[in-house]
């Protein structure tokens, strides 16, 4: 087998030493590639499609690398021709196929499909500019195009190519492929990107993430989730949606029959996850390519309910998909009769307005065509699907309590702890024994060393090398510095209110007063947020706004910022993850209890050695049952209140904003200090928000909030309990692993043999 040192001498005529960074990283990828190409497929009669609009999957050189096998060894050559890893990695652009922990979801999800051998692929469009990349200018996010995708990437070209007929005309598709590669397998699976082959990039100018939504055949695949706030960006998602599952139904429907089936036993070869409801369009497609290829309606209609899953992600009605039939009719006129027939026969069975797949307002809604006509629903955390059988798909569960099953999220070791946490995963090797990288739960052998002084000593020095290494990237990032003694608060995900960044603002304001008052904090204490807004959600980016003024205004204080910092991360993504999650102490996961459906970023800053600070919301109230009331810091109404104040309309910010601890967090939102350095108009609408509205309950539950995190602020100089309270979150994050959760859709859904 070729070293790198040897691929290099016989391909680049020239050493390794000899080599720029940038043409050791495209050897390297190269060689990567090489090595995965020789890898054969996992095969089996039954293929899961894992059908998703995000893959969120990082950066893959050093993953690839790790499940290769050949991470040290490549590590070891490069450093003795004067190259670092960490450097080469750096010329690697992350790919922008994702927006958060959805897309992260199935990233990880196609990992452990690949290291547990199971044949399963992924179905995803290949969007040039991605979604937006997040720049801060004047205080405010600034949305431009991502321009990612290189010449040389991890793309493989391939011959596949299918028509997906639209109203007016037909497109062709270009399948790319990406390997996908098990942790130290030796078969593989793949990635398929679907694009167009008239794409138009130069539709795209000027920075900006604007253009020509009418011109289909050109810019389908430009970005990920195009602005919708007008009918044109709404019937282009559609037309993306559409053009997504007709290539992965074709493709299916291919491989199927390549593999002998003769359609009728087509779900004996392939199963469909429908990963939200993106792709929901893919059951009406399946029903008419069956009809072209001579399967009656009916019969095509019971072969698709057997091979269609559905995975909700969320309560947030808003977010539940609903396409006006208007719509349907403009863009893909040939599904129209098929969604009216399905609906014509819920109607005939169930005499209920609210499981219709079309309303009254002749919208169609995609979750409910998804649970009549596929053969299971599933949540991502126990309490959301709780909910949903209670209360959100109460309905639907009354008629098909069999089709309702929970599948815990989880995230891939391979990626949080070994990649991003590599003296942490040697540490853990040295201590227990290897036999946790391939099942995650022999981690519980850590509950033998909680208050072993040792290991304490050597996990404490791990976390400060990793707040060097972050303080590190975000000097190269953004040029900022942070203090690594200081105590590392992270709030890091998706912009939203339901999230609450607003909440962990209005401590931020708090704690500035407490210091201005002469409360001198024993440690200094570093919050850091990251997180994308959408760029139609004004809301979300009034909370980037105020985030970023409050962190101007701490700066130039000198009286509060020996003590206090404020970090926004710009631009979030996979790559700042892995740098921010090894370095935090504190993580913040404060969600209005019902509303986050389950949080992976929740696990994987317990796998890395943060204290959970968070309401007992999505998978918090798992990470609370495995570690007890003592190893985590629980706050905040719980579901069930919040779910029937929602029911009585009895939630009034206002009487909260009046009380005395209160109303001056909220009124320095306001305060020309604040508005100085900022936005009038922004600032103030979020104060009208929060006190007006609120309909996310920040204002509920804020003291709780900030008397909990004082707790935690004191507890943490307890150094010693503190720390065993970190080993006892790794010590069960095994139950966390991505391996788990797939192993639980296999069992219970896909069935792959
Ligand atoms: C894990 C992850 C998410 C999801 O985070 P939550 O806290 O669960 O919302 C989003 N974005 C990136 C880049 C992630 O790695």
């Amino acid at each position: 087998m070729q070293t790198l040192k040897q691929y290099v001498e016989s391909n680049y005529h020239k050493s390794l030493g000899e080599c720029s960074k940038e043409e050791v990283y495209v050897a390297l990828l190269h060689y990567t590639k090489e090595k995965s190409a020789a890898l054969p497929l996992n095969e089996g009669k039954k293929k899961v499609y894992y059908i998703s609009a995000e893959f969120l999957i990082g950066k893959l050189l050093s993953n690839n690398l790790i499940n290769l096998g050949i991470y040290d060894e490549v590590k070891e050559e490069l450093e003795a021709e004067g190259h670092t890893l960490a450097e080469i990695e750096e010329i690697e652009l992350e790919p922008s196929l994702g927006n958060g922990g959805l897309g992260r979801l199935a990233a990880c999800f196609l990992d452990s499909i690949a290291t547990l051998g199971l044949a399963g692929d992924g179905v995803g469009l290949n969007y040039h500019f991605g979604l937006f990349e997040q720049k801060f200018k004047d205080n405010q996010q600034n949305a431009v195009p991502n321009n990612w995708l290189t010449p040389d990437s991890w793309l493989v070209p391939t011959s596949v190519s299918y028509e997906v007929p639209f109203a007016n005309f037909t497109l062709k598709s270009k399948m790319f492929n990406i390997d996908v590669l098990g942790y130290e397998q030796s078969h593989k699976n793949q990635l398929h990107l679907f694009d167009v082959d008239t794409i138009d990039e130069s539709l795209v100018h000027d920075d900006s993430i604007a253009f020509d939504k009418t011109k289909i055949a050109e810019n389908l695949t430009l970005f990920l989730y195009p602005d919708d706030s007008d009918e044109q960006g709404e019937l282009l998602r559609i037309y993306q949606q559409y053009f997504m599952v007709s290539n992965g139904a074709q493709l299916l429907l291919d491989e199927a029959v390549a593999k002998g089936s003769n359609l009728h036993d087509l779900a004996e070869y392939a199963t469909v996850q429908i990963n939200d409801t993106h792709p929901s369009m893919v059951i009406p497609e399946l029903i008419r390519l069956l009809g072209e290829r001579g399967i009656e309606f009916d019969e095509a209609v019971e072969i698709v309910r057997s091979m269609t899953a559905y995975t909700n992600h969320t309560i947030l009605a808003e977010a539940l998909e609903k396409w006006p039939l208007h719509y349907l009719e403009q863009v893909v006129p040939h599904l129209v009769p098929i969604i009216k027939e399905l609906d014509a026969r819920v109607r005939a069975q169930f005499d209920d307005a609210s499981v219709a797949i079309i309303d009254e307002h002749n919208r169609v809604h995609m979750a409910n065509m998804d649970i009549h006509y596929g053969y299971s629903v599933n949540g991502v955390a126990a309490l959301h699907t709780e909910i949903l059988k209670q209360s959100e798909l109460k309905n639907f569960y009354e008629i098909y309590p069999e089709k309702f099953n929970n599948k815990t999220n989880g995230i891939t070791f391979r990626r949080w702890l070994l990649h991003a946490n590599p003296e942490l995963a040697k540490l853990l090797d040295r201590t227990i024994g290897k036999e946790y990288r391939h099942d995650a739960t022999k981690l519980e052998a850590l509950k033998a060393h909680t208050h072993d002084l040792e290991f304490q000593e050597a996990l404490k020095g791990i976390k400060r090398n990793n707040k060097l290494r972050l303080k590190h990237f975000l000097q190269e990032h953004q040029g900022v510095t942070v203090k690594e003694d200081s105590i590392f608060d992270v709030q890091i995900k998706r912009m939203h209110e339901y999230k609450r960044q607003q909440m962990n603002a209005l401590y931020v304001i708090y704690k500035y007063l407490d210091i201005k008052n002469g409360n001198i904090p024993a440690k200094p204490i570093t919050i850091i947020f990251g997180g994308k807004a959408a760029p139609a959600y004004v809301i979300a980016q009034d909370i980037i706004h105020l985030i970023l003024c409050l962190s101007e205004l701490i700066a130039n204080d000198p009286e509060v910022s020996p003590h206090l910092q404020v970090v926004m991360v710009e631009n979030y993504n996979v790559t700042a993850a892995t740098h921010l999650i090894p370095a935090a102490d504190i993580s913040e996961q404060i969600s209005l209890a019902s509303k986050e459906a389950s949080g992976t970023g929740n696990m994987k800053f317990m796998l890395n050695g943060a204290l959970t600070l968070g309401t007992l919301d999505g998978a918090n109230v798992e990470i609370h049952e495995l570690v007890g009331d003592e190893n985590i810091y629980v706050f905040g109404e719980d579901s069930d209140t919040v779910i029937k104040h929602y029911e009585n309309s009895d939630y009034h910010s206002h009487s909260y904003y009046e009380r005395e601890a209160i109303r001056p967090l909220v009124d320095f939102i306001v305060s020309d200090a604040l508005v100085s350095l900022g936005n009038r108009e922004r600032l103030e609408r979020l104060f009208n928000e929060l006190i007006n509205k609120d309909w996310f309950m920040t204002l509920l539950d804020l003291e709780d909030y900030i008397q909990t995190k004082e707790r935690m602020l004191v507890d943490y100089h307890d150094r010693e309990n503190w720390i065993a309270k970190v080993i006892t979150n790794i010590a069960m994050a095994g139950f966390f692993s991505s391996d788990r959760t797939i192993e639980d859709y296999n069992r219970d859904i896909w069935k792959l043999n």
